[in-house]
């Protein structure tokens, strides 16, 4: 039997060293991973889609399993697009899981699809797209919490 399909959904707005630090660790335990960048989530975003698309593909250019793809609509119905039987989400604070867990209910509820959460390294967990946002808007240097490829001009 091979290894099962994953759906990693989010905004990513954009990618940050916890995104990639999820998705590399989650490697061995998927035969593919599809990073789904949303485009629907009614949130104002600070990068348009094809900047953070970009950055997601150049992130992701030397992981031969990682497939970047933009979608509208539910995860659920991504993933049964992709034959994909797993969301996988990464998890920082009880915040995350609070939340996180009923969207995995109801995912499970409506899409049959399973959630796998793998929790933040430690040295991540203080790391959100917020967070990098905010010192972006502040012109402090985000260097230290995005992927190398991420160039923020
Ligand atoms: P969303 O808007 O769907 O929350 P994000 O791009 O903010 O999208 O996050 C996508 C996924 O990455 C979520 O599961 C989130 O918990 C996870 N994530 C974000 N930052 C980190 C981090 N520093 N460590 C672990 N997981 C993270």
């Amino acid at each position: 039997m091979s290894a099962p399909i994953a759906v990693f959904p989010g905004s990513f707005d954009p990618v940050t060293v916890g995104h990639f630090s999820i998705v590399e660790r989650a490697l061995p335990l998927f035969e593919r991973i599809y990073i789904g960048l949303g485009r629907n989530t009614g949130k104002k975003s600070m990068f348009p889609l094809e900047k953070r698309m970009e950055w997601l593909e150049v992130t992701f250019k030397d992981m031969a399993q990682v497939e970047v793809v933009s979608f509208e609509g539910l995860t659920v119905d991504l993933c049964r697009k992709l034959h994909a039987t797993f969301i996988l989400r990464g998890l920082r604070n009880s915040t995350d899981h609070g939340y996180e867990r009923s969207i995995a209910l109801m995912n499970m509820q409506i899409g049959k699809v399973d959630t796998l959460f793998l929790p933040s390294a430690p040295e991540h967990a203080h790391v959100s797209s917020t967070i990098v946002r905010e010192m972006i808007a502040n012109n402090a240097s985000v260097e230290a919490f995005v992927p190398p490829g991420v160039r923020i001009a």
